[in-house]
């Protein structure tokens, strides 16, 4: 129901949602949002949390958590779990991504259509979505090992 379309997550979005929901959309909320939609980083709910505290102090942890939950459970955001934190991706067309093995951080990495499933042996699987995750050490962690 997703393709072909530049999927990421919007305020407007989740405007409807919470509409839809018949939920109030409320400046903590939007703040959620927005922190999301402007992270390239998959932040935890701790640190969403944490941002949307430095713009509204008064922001409970249920409702960041709770308004988290919402999204996923509208997939409006992808959940990556990894070590077994939960990180959060808003960015919703497919897409690899880069772990780093020093500091943990989550890049985006671009799908191209070069890569294929049917270089995998799938078993006779039917595969109707692929994502790979690159492991290793980061630009930044990498110069820092080596200075
Ligand atoms: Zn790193
Ligand atoms: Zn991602």
């Amino acid at each position: 129901m997703y393709s072909n379309i530049m999927i990421r997550l919007t305020p407007q979005k989740l405007t409807e949602l919470v509409a839809e929901r018949g939920l109030k959309m409320t400046p903590q909320r939007r703040a959620i949002v927005e922190c999301l939609a402007a992270t390239r980083v998959h932040p935890t709910a701790d640190e969403v949390f944490m941002d949307v505290n430095r713009r509204f102090p008064m922001t409970s942890r249920a409702t960041v958590y709770n308004t988290l939950n919402l999204l996923i459970d509208a997939e409006l955001v992808n959940i990556i779990e990894e070590s077994g934190v939960k990180r959060f991706d808003p960015n919703l067309e497919p897409h690899h991504h880069f772990i780093c093995s020093t500091c943990g951080m989550v890049e985006d990495v671009e799908a191209t259509d070069r890569l294929e499933t049917t270089m995998l042996n799938t078993g006779g699987h039917q595969v109707e979505s692929m994502q790979i995750t690159l492991r290793g050490t980061c630009a930044l962690c990498f110069e820092v090992k080596n200075d």
